[in-house]
């Protein structure tokens, strides 16, 4: 399982040096379904002027036009990074079951800081908060800062 973790973890961080190289925060991330990449997220705020470019939502915005459904309720998302408040709204839309991440990132993270939507349990139809899995290849995710 944890093999299965650093695998996916492993790709996300190759999408973050892609991200990096074209000056964008170095964040990776890819959806997983029944043992499949289903979608693919490189961080791209700066390149496309647009913050909602964010690796996590490029990654479900692929998966859901893969399935053809906004419900990823059988997928993980893996992602070098903690999710932000942006991505995180999305991640419960999307009712996503599990999230694996390499680093935690505070203040503005969906899960470490003030405002913990990926472990919010008070709005109804967004269901159970999904699984959340940190520190899986940490240094390697703290080191595509350097
Ligand atoms: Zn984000």
């Amino acid at each position: 399982m944890n093999k299965d973790h650093e695998f996916y973890m492993h790709r996300c961080v190759a999408l973050g040096i892609l991200a990096g190289h074209r000056g964008d925060s170095p964040v990776g991330s890819v959806i997983v379904k029944d043992g499949h990449i289903i979608g693919e997220g490189i961080e791209g705020g700066k390149t496309n002027m647009d913050i909602t470019f964010h690796a996590e939502i490029e990654a479900i915005r692929h998966a859901t036009h893969a399935l053809k459904s906004q419900d990823l309720s059988d997928c993980t998302l893996y992602t070098t990074h903690e999710p932000c408040i942006m991505c995180s709204y999305v991640i419960r839309h999307a009712k996503i079951n599990t999230v694996v991440m390499g680093m935690t990132t505070g203040e503005i993270g969906g899960y470490s800081s003030l405002y913990p939507i990926l472990k919010d349990t008070s709005i109804k139809h967004w269901g159970t908060p999904p699984t959340i899995i940190t520190g899986i290849l940490e240094d390697h995710c703290r080191g595509l800062h350097k």
